[in-house]
């Protein structure tokens, strides 16, 4: 099955200690876009100015990704800045964020995207997650949402009224403490899932992530990697292998979103080895494939069998 996704198109000004990047691609629909392009179709609800590159829509296109809902208006592109200040790579600033076109963005869906089985609510207004998800036909069978501290900050009502309708939701931790009012990851997540999602995903950059899927708690690593250059648009990323997956195989059941959490670190993994869509949107099957084998066995061991325990010691 494929997926809509509704999210902004950006170009983005990064600074990493591996170097900066200015008005380079980025936003979290793109990022998305890409990475569940090696999965399933996925079209595109988005807009752009009159700025933007058309050799970018071109490169989408080349993924397959239906762009027939990417509108392009007279102003500006969505711009975005952020610094990463630390070696470690896991604290972001935002210096900028200028929402452009996105300001009167009010999309009419066709019929064709209505009917969509799967649906990613990708970072953008809530106002206008709420509004495409209105719009669809019946309700699709899986709806999941990313968000960041811009709108919880600065649209907290409108996003608690979109979380509650819908079955996934995608934050990283400090977002879900911050949403949650809970400095416990545990119990941010038991807060997030009572406001209506059945499922939580808190990524937690170079430590992976955590699925909480009803009363099942699932933990993987991130992927690894010795050189991480940018990290901008590793969630998005991670979304879109997780619900590339998922709507591939059309499997929601808990080992179906296991896998799916697994070649979600895999694909946030690709996108941090370099700037923009320098690395997530030149990928190989194999290059996919055999990292998802090489994760699967950096992440599992023998589990006790029927009675057997483990060592005792002494006391
Ligand atoms: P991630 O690193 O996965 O959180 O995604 C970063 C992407 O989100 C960047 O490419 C930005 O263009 C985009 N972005 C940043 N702030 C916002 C915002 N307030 N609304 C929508 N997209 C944003």
């Amino acid at each position: 099955m494929s997926i809509l996704v509704v999210g902004s198109v950006a170009y983005d000004t990064v600074d990493t200690p591996s170097g900066s990047r200015k008005d380079s691609l980025g936003g979290s629909a793109m990022y998305f876009s890409l990475s569940s392009s090696y999965f399933t179709g996925v079209s595109l609800l988005a807009v752009v100015g009159d700025d933007f590159d058309q050799k970018h829509v071109r490169m989408l296109e080349s993924h397959g990704v239906d762009v027939s809902g990417l509108e392009r208006r007279s102003g500006k592109t969505f711009r975005w800045s952020g610094v990463y200040e630390t070696e470690d790579l896991n604290t972001r600033s935002t210096l900028d964020t200028q929402l452009n076109v996105f300001a009167e963005f009010s999309p009419k869906l066709t019929d064709a995207q209505r009917r969509h089985d799967y649906l990613f609510l990708a970072n953008i207004d809530p106002e206008l997650q709420l509004d495409v998800l209105g719009q669809m036909e019946s309700r699709p069978r899986l709806v999941a949402l990313d968000s960041m501290n811009f709108w919880i900050e600065g649209k907290k009502n409108e996003l608690n009224a979109v979380i509650s309708k819908v079955d996934v939701l995608f934050l990283d931790e400090g977002e879900a403490k911050e949403f949650a009012g809970q400095a416990n990851l545990v119990k941010a997540a038991r807060h997030i899932m009572s406001v209506g999602p059945k499922a939580v995903v808190i990524k937690r950059g170079e430590h992976g992530v955590l699925l909480f899927n009803g009363d099942s708690i699932f933990a993987a690593p991130a992927f690894p990697l010795e050189t991480v250059v940018d990290p901008t648009g590793a969630g998005d990323s991670f979304a879109g292998g997780f619900m590339g997956y998922l709507a591939a195989t059309d499997d929601l059941t808990p080992d179906g979103y296991r896998r799916a959490a697994a070649l979600g670190s895999v694909m946030g993994s690709f996108c941090v080895e370099d700037f923009s869509a320098d690395r997530i949107g030149h990928l190989s099957h194999n290059d996919i494939e055999s990292r998802f084998r090489e994760f699967a066995e950096i992440s599992s061991f023998i589990p006790l069998k029927e009675g057997e325990t483990l060592p005792k010691g002494h006391y």
